[in-house]
């Protein structure tokens, strides 16, 4: 399923060894190896879609449960008071760096609404 040269499509199989804070059968979670704020974690489809560019109708339902996902684990990780933000970059220019869709949610060290 996916792409073999996919570095999350390894880590969703195991391949690469990542700790995993959540996982069913259609989004996969796990810590930013290079975090940008105190909370940094990537919410990924389990299947392989490379940008949300690349996304279809029939994908609607995946794209919902990575924002419930990440929005739940945010709240777990007690963000929810202080507030989080969910990020998604779509390609190259936007700093999208991996092609496999994946959403940012990134919790504390804000000192600004944006930057
Ligand atoms: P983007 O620039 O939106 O494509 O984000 C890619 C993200 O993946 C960056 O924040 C990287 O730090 C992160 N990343 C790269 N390799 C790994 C890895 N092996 N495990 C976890 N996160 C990774
Ligand atoms: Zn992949």
């Amino acid at each position: 399923m996916g792409d073999d040269n996919c570095l999350f499509c390894k880590i969703r199989d195991g391949a690469i060894p990542t700790s995993v804070l959540y996982r069913d059968e259609h989004v996969l979670a796990f810590n930013d190896i290079s975090p940008k704020a105190p909370f940094h974690v990537l919410v990924i489809p389990v299947r392989h879609i490379a940008s949300l560019s690349d996304a279809q109708p029939d994908d609607a339902e995946v794209f919902g449960r990575l924002m419930l996902a990440g929005a739940r684990l945010a709240k777990e990780a007690g963000f929810g008071p202080s507030g989080y933000r969910v990020i998604m970059n779509v390609g190259k220019g936007a700093g999208q760096t991996i092609f496999h869709v994946h959403l940012h949610v990134i919790g504390g060290g804000f000192s600004g609404s944006f930057e």
